[in-house]
């Protein structure tokens, strides 16, 4: 029954293992553990419904989780709703069966965790809408106790909600909870290197930064296992959920519906380098919604390719959407009526680019040493981690994979 202690690199990809120091920890991890480097995200490549099908081993069709929030017409980009919440996903996940074989578990930003009764300690993802407290929210969504001792304890690492201040937090508080409580299963999510390619671009000097940044944290986590009895034959995961692509144009989707009269027929949410669209108020049922868009207007519009219905189906999407775009190169998507996207890099996509491959890379006790695997699915990552703890995810369609990293 080997313990756990998962940590998701956001927005880290196949290009930054070339990239990474061959002095810092996640080389060493490469070394020293087993790796995979083309891990293939789902679509879209948000980061919500990926940790849950990180977590799940079941993509958006079974989860219910198929982008960060749910759809929300009319509604102002600072009021919407996320996927928050662990009643949001409708499939067992590994909190739940680390519970049920009797195992404690913690959960730092992980993402659509927020009030999960099957986490012992938890610092929840969420932010405030527009008019809400920050700390009341965080309190009501998380472990009040638990987050008033972390915050008491490490709070002056972080200066609000900014980077790198919040993701040193996180790895200080899941430092202490290892040392301290020793939990079967430790999930933790660090968005520094997401954020600085979001403000700086995909390989700036700030997010190179930030890759440093993440060695450094892994490294700390690390050091804690190895401190501590009981969690030295433990093992570190380390994943990522999808990279980022430079942005060079934005696209206003909304206003162009609106251009083309289709704003009552079709309602879209942007998703970055990809929109979903949805029936509007005065939809007329067509048969292949698709073609409402003008196809000689598909290149004004960003769009590279249309995925269908069906098409969605075939790559495992969420109900709802009638039909879904993908963003020509560069282009980045936008549907908040009043505003542009001032961010430099993001991502959303489809399948088929270099920034869908993602990590998984493992090191401890049992592991082989300097294995790299060829090829993994996003939806494989559960199993596998459930694997090696010796648990099953039932509802899983991902395929336990542990034993191809095991000595
Ligand atoms: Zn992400």
């Amino acid at each position: 029954m080997r313990k756990v202690v998962l940590v998701s690199l956001d927005a880290f990809f196949y290009a930054d293992t070339f990239r990474i120091s061959p002095d810092g920890f996640l080389s060493r991890m490469f070394r020293e553990g087993a790796f995979c480097r083309r891990v293939e995200t789902i679509f879209p490549a948000l980061t919500y419904p990926i940790h849950v099908t990180m977590i799940t081993g079941c993509e958006p069709d079974k989860t219910g989780v198929g982008q960060n929030q749910p759809p929300q017409p009319g509604v102002p980009q600072d009021m919407r709703v996320w996927y928050w919440e662990r009643k949001n996903i409708r499939v067992p996940t590994l909190f739940d069966a680390v519970k049920s074989a009797g195992g404690r578990s913690c959960s730092i930003f992980w993402p659509v965790a927020c009030r999960n009764k099957a986490a012992r300690w938890c610092v929840p993802e969420v932010h405030p809408l527009r008019g809400e407290n920050p700390v009341m929210k965080a309190l009501r969504y998380g472990n009040a106790a638990f987050e008033l001792l972390a915050e008491a304890k490490f709070g002056s690492l972080r200066q609000g909600i900014s980077e790198p201040g919040l993701s040193n937090f996180a790895a200080a508080v899941a430092a202490n909870v290892i040392r301290r409580h020793k939990p079967k299963f430790s999930a933790i999510h660090f968005i520094d290197l997401d954020e600085a390619r979001h403000k700086h671009g995909v390989f700036s000097p700030e997010a190179l930064a930030a890759l440093e940044r993440n060695d450094a944290r892994l490294e700390q986590l690390w050091q804690a296992m190895q401190a501590t009895p009981g969690m030295e034959d433990a093992l570190l995961i380390a994943v990522s959920d999808h990279g980022q692509e430079d942005i060079t144009e934005t696209v206003n989707l909304t206003k162009k519906l609106a251009e083309y009269g289709l704003d009552r027929e079709l309602f879209v949410q942007s998703n970055g380098m990809s929109a979903c669209f949805f029936p509007g108020p005065g939809y007329s049922g067509h048969a292949d919604p698709e073609k409402l868009l003008p196809p000689d207007k598909l290149d004004d519009l960003g769009i590279s390719r249309l995925y269908t219905r069906a098409d969605l189906d075939a790559m495992h999407a969420v109900e709802g959407p009638l039909f879904a775009a993908e963003a020509k190169p560069g282009v980045v998507f936008s549907d908040a009526l009043d505003e542009e996207k001032r961010e430099a890099a993001t991502h959303g996509f489809g399948p088929g680019r270099e920034a869908d491959l993602c990590l998984f890379a493992v090191r401890g006790k049992g592991i082989k040493e300097g294995v790299e695997i060829p090829a993994m699915h996003m939806r494989d990552v559960g199993p596998t981690i459930a694997g090696f703890m010796g648990l099953e995810l039932q509802e899983a369609d991902g395929i336990d994979r542990s034993a191809e990293f095991l000595a």
